[in-house]
């Protein structure tokens, strides 16, 4: 008998149907003999629909409010799931993040796990229930509630399943897994059977809503095995694992878009050293993420900077830029929300050159523009007008032979 982590995003649990759906689910698995502890999350929107709330109220939430209000989301859902699993005839018990013994650090609204204290995890598991644990929150020392960041349940399920050394970690959505590219931007995009930790890693940074990045950097350190499986039928899903490079058939896993970052420029910046690190070190002090960067050098004594920030990021990084722009008396700032960056993903990457050049080869067919690049051993990233981030990701796709990637449906509890 093993332990079985399993994790309900919104969309799974979004309605009372579906809820005693999720509810059938859970008693299946646990009735073939596993342990079940089950992550929810928020119903729907919710969390979205809070966040709106706070708005009417204030355009600045104090953090620590934000995560009271925020958490309650996954205290519905737990309670209501727990409700039709019992109705269902099993033993089950709902508990909170701070219940269950998630400690974060205190940095509201993007907190970090520190430890888990699995003491009353492990006695109701012993005790036969099913526990259904709230997602996305935990508390910190001082008791106060915190919050993982947007997606942060995927964060719970595979922290928990490492603590209580889970056999695998299983991640419920709508969609059946991970797929080449977004069905609904490629009709023909396949699902894949299995990706690496690091292709997922990227694919989650760059765009793929499914996973949150930290999970599966979490499950990646600790060799925590994922499936992304749909919650609407019983297809096997996509596991995330550790896959060499000699396994892939394909040089290119697959395309993602993201179309939330902002360009910034940075116009006539002084030319001289430590300029760029006191521009980023404030940035980063300020636990803003900065992704392609790149510089101009002019021939004078200023240079140009420009980089790419998450749009949720915008507000604060204005603020800090004002401030740099009189210190270190730069020109002007431009920003442009305007752009998406495209990116192809694959661990055969490595060992094969020219893929980049195909990439390129793809954009210039359809005559877009690319404004910035950046690569890593298994990315190629392009920054592009947003407006062309659709036609970008279907010529990409189409240039990679994606669409005939093998699927495996053999159905499983
Ligand atoms: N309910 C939270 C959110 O919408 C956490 C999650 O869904 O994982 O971000
Ligand atoms: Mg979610």
């Amino acid at each position: 008998m093993g332990i079985i982590v399993q994790k309900y995003g919104g969309s799974s649990v979004a309605n009372p149907d579906r809820i005693k759906r999720v509810a059938q689910r859970v008693v299946k698995r646990k009735q073939k003999g596993d342990q079940v502890v089950a992550v929810v999350s928020a119903l729907g929107d919710t969390t979205d629909e809070l966040i709106e709330l706070s708005r009417k109220v204030t355009d600045n939430p104090p953090k620590r409010e934000y995560d009271m209000l925020v958490s309650t989301g996954e205290q519905v859902s737990v309670a209501l799931l727990a409700m039709a699993i019992n109705e269902l005839g099993e033993s089950v018990i709902s508990l909170t993040g701070s219940q269950v013994g998630i400690i974060t650090d205190d940095l509201h609204s993007k907190a970090q796990i520190l430890e888990i204290n699995p003491t009353r995890l492990e006695k109701e598991l012993s005790e036969n229930k099913i526990v259904v644990v709230a997602g996305f929150q935990g508390v910190t020392i001082n008791n106060d509630i915190t919050t993982l960041g947007r997606g942060g349940s995927d964060t719970t399920a595979v922290a928990l399943a490492t603590k209580l050394d889970a056999e695998v970690c299983e991640i419920y959505t709508d969609v059946d897994g991970i797929y080449t590219a977004d069905p609904q931007i490629v009709k023909s995009a396949s699902k894949l059977n299995e990706v690496s930790y690091d292709e997922m890693l990227e694919l989650a940074h760059l765009g793929a809503q499914v996973l949150q990045p930290r999970s599966v950097e979490f499950a990646k350190h600790y060799g925590i095995k994922l499936a992304v499986r749909s919650s609407f039928n019983y297809k096997p899903g996509t596991y995330v694992k550790e896959v060499g490079a000699l396994e892939k058939k394909k040089v290119v896993t697959g395309v993602a878009c993201n179309t939330d970052e902002v360009k910034i420029s940075l116009i006539g910046v002084p030319d001289r050293p430590g300029i760029a690190y006191q521009i980023f070190e404030a940035l980063a002090d300020a636990n803003i993420n900065v992704d392609m960067i790149i510089q101009n050098v002019h021939r004078g004594e200023v240079n140009d900077i420009t980089f790419t920030i998450d749009e949720e990021d915008l507000n604060e990084t204005r603020e800090l830029l004002d401030e740099l722009q009189t210190n270190l008396v730069i020109k002007n700032i431009v920003y442009d929300s305007d752009v998406a960056k495209v990116s192809i993903v694959g661990a055969g990457m490595v060992t094969n050159p020219g893929v980049a050049a195909n990439m390129f080869e793809a954009l210039g067919r359809e005559d877009i523009n690319i404004e910035m690049i950046s690569t890593s051993e298994i990315k190629v990233s392009c920054l592009i007008n947003k407006s062309s981030a659709d036609e970008a990701v279907k010529s990409i796709h189409n240039i990679f032979d994606l669409s005939d990637v093998e699927e495996i449906s053999d159905e499983v509890v």
